[in-house]
Formats: C-alpha cells, structure tokens, sequence
C-alpha cells in the first residue's frame, strides 16, 4: 500500500545546513524494475490478461500512436471504426503508415454495430487490420466490442482497440474479446494519473510488428523495444528512468480499485450514467441525452443535446461559475456549441456529482427563462442510481 508516509520514508536525508524542505512528491528513490514489473502484473489482472503487458511512460497517445505505427504500414489494410474524434485521429496515423485504410463511420449519436463490422470485411475481405474505440468520452457512446471481437477473429484480421475510456467503467476483456492491441489510460473511470498509461499485446500482434520494417525501433514510441529489451530479457533492466510519480501514482489507484472492487466501481459508473439520463429527461427545460439510446450509452460519462436556442457552452461555463468543482464540460471543438458533458468518472462517479451538475444545469436553463423540474430530476437520480445497474440488469 502506498501511503503518504511510505512515500515519505524514502525520501533522501536532507542536510541541516540545506534550505530544502521534504516534500512527498520530491527526494524519491528510483522505481526498481521489479516494482515496475509487479505494476504491469497489476494491469494485467485488471484486465484479466494472460498477454503481455506493457506500461508506457507517457499519456494514452502514446501507446495508442506506438501500437498503429508498429503494426501497420503500406501492406496494411484497415478498417477504421469512427465512433467519435479518436476514431478520426487514428485514420489519420493509419494513413500515415501508409495502410489503405476504409473508414466506417457512424453518427456520434449512436454506437457501430458487429452487422456493420460484418458488411465492411464483405465489401473488402482484404482487410487485416480493425481499430475500434471502445467508449469514447467525447461523444458519450460505447460499442458492443465482444460481438465486433467475433466477427473480427473470425476474419483473423488484427484488432486494436482504445478502451482509455472505459477501463473501470465497464468491462474491458481483451482475451475473452479476441484483442490483439488494447490500450488503456488510468485518467478516467480508473481515478488515476493522466501521464502513464499500458497496453496488452497479443503473439500475432507482436508477430506483426517483428515482420514490419517501417516499426519504430529505439524509439520513445517504439513497443518492439519494451519487446526485446524489457520482456524477453525477463524484466531485469528498465530501458530508461520511469516516471516513478507516474508509476506510483498507477499502483495506487489499481490498489485503490482492488480495494473497492473492480464490479463496484464499474456499478458505480452504471448508476451514474443512468442517473444522469434519467435526470436530465425529468429535468426538460430542452436538455435532451445526446445518445438516443440508452444501451449505446457509455458509462463512463454521459452526453446532453443542449437546447437548440441555447449555446452549451455558456450554458456549462454558467453552471460552473455555482460551483466550479462540478464535472461539467461542453463539447470539443464543432460539438461546443450543442454538447454538454458531464464527466462522473473516477472520484465523481457519485450521486452527489451527479445531482450537483443537474441542480446547476437545471439552475442555469431556468434563468433562460426555459422551464424545468429540479425535484422531479432530483427524484429521477435517486431512482436510476437505486436500480441495479449494469448492462444486462437495466431493463429489469
Ligand atoms: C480520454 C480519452 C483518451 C485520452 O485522451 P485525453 O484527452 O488526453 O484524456 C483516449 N481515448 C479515448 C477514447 C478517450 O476518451
């Protein structure tokens, strides 16, 4: 466990003379390699893998950058799945690497279906390379990846999948779903860092990147150097000083999760988003969920269509100025004017976040003179939160 006083326990002696004051997060020792490692075996029991577990020292980009760059290049034929903006920067890596790349997209309203997945390897049997975001945060939705993981095996193409957003928040199986690539981040439904994040690689996987000349190789982005000089040498010797803050700060919010448990975190995030649906639809005053169906929503953080006379973006910055700590924010980029976010993952994944950022919608669109019913939103919340949540229990 990774209390403050641990922390505080290896930290240098100061000398008496010096100015310097101790502080928890200074005068750390080195990570040790076996303490990395012990971390990644960590991550991968969260995610319930028996492949090999990489942890990157930098943001999701990276990994998510590295894995494309790795495995695919002129000879790649992609089926690029765009559920939301992450979707379209990967084409664009895609292309980059100069695979041929077909993208599948589909309103940000809803999620993919396997149908689709299953209608592309159709129309191009060529394709040997899928990249699927699993929830997309931006956009409020989550795809059915064990259903599109069959259809995608059963074409033995390579499947990369983004599930940044929804480790914690829902499950993410890349063994059972037949993942090949599958990159998380610990800053969402994990409650944890921003600057370090992992990824499971399958055999084929690293089979495909050893046979591809345009992989990067000693490079910060390069996962065939974590290979052959980190795995293969059986984890004895790091390949550059980690992030040990970084690092620390993973092994504390996976332990935090044990802690809570995996299940209890992700009902957490269930009843959150189905709290602040059903909070929002009680509210009225025009604010509507931005994901038409319940099942295509993601738990991880729930998605609003502001009123078509009102900007959502001054309607967020107006609730906030109540309450500042709220985790409410517009749409990014062409959705700021349309979308607001409530953001209930991790530590806000709470009845209490929840009701807060309803109250203060609801407070900001009465001053706009729109109509709407705090109690009987108030009342909804309690209600969703209450039901069992969970995929399966929803419509019970
Ligand atoms: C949040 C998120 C990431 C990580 O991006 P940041 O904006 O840097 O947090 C990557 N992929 C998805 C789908 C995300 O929701």
């Amino acid at each position: 466990m990774v209390t403050l006083d641990s922390v505080r326990a290896v930290h240098l002696p100061v000398s008496e003379e010096s100015s310097t004051v101790t502080h928890p997060f200074l005068d750390l020792a080195p990570l040790s390699a076996g303490r990395f490692a012990a971390i990644e075996d960590r991550v991968a029991r969260l995610l319930g893998t028996g492949q090999d577990v990489v942890i990157m020292q930098g943001e999701a980009l990276l990994p998510l950058e590295g894995a494309i760059r790795a495995a695919a290049g002129p000879g790649t034929v992609a089926l690029n799945v765009v559920t939301g903006p992450y979707g379209q920067t990967f084409g664009n890596w895609l292309r980059d690497c100069g695979a041929t790349v077909h993208d599948l997209s589909v309103p940000f309203h809803t999620a993919v279906s396997a149908e689709r997945i299953r209608q592309a390897f159709t129309e191009h049997p060529e394709i040997d390379f899928v990249s699927l975001v699993h929830a997309e945060a931006a956009t409020g939705n989550t795809n059915p990846v064990a259903e599109i993981g069959e259809v995608v095996r059963a074409h033995g193409a390579l499947f990369y999948l983004d599930a940044v957003a929804s480790v914690g928040a829902e499950p993410v199986l890349p063994d059972a779903w037949g993942v090949d690539l599958c990159v998380i981040g610990a800053q969402k439904a994990m409650g944890g860092p921003a600057g370090v994040s992992a990824v499971s690689v399958s055999e084929r996987a690293w089979a495909r990147m050893a046979a591809n000349p345009g992989a990067p190789r000693r490079s910060y982005l390069s996962l065939l150097d974590w290979k052959e000089r980190w795995i293969d040498g059986g984890r004895k010797a790091l390949l550059h000083a980690p992030a040990q803050l970084e690092m620390l700060a993973l092994e504390a919010c996976v332990e935090r999760i044990e802690a809570e448990g995996l299940g209890t975190v992700m009902a957490r995030h269930a009843s959150a988003a189905a709290a602040t649906r059903a909070g929002a639809l009680a509210l009225g005053g025009g604010l509507e969920p931005y994901v038409y169906e319940a099942e295509d929503a993601a738990p991880v953080a729930t998605t609003l269509r502001a009123p078509s006379d009102v900007d959502a973006s001054e309607l967020v910055a107006r609730a906030l100025e109540s309450d500042p700590a709220l985790p409410l924010a517009a749409g990014g980029g062409a959705l700021a004017a349309e979308m607001v976010r409530v953001n209930h993952y991790g530590p806000d994944a709470t009845r209490g976040a929840v009701q807060g950022c309803l109250a203060a919608l609801g407070a900001a669109l009465a001053e706009k003179g729109l109509k709407t019913d705090l109690e009987a939103a108030r009342r909804a919340v309690e209600d969703a939160w209450d039901r069992p949540a969970g995929p399966d229990l929803s419509e019970a």
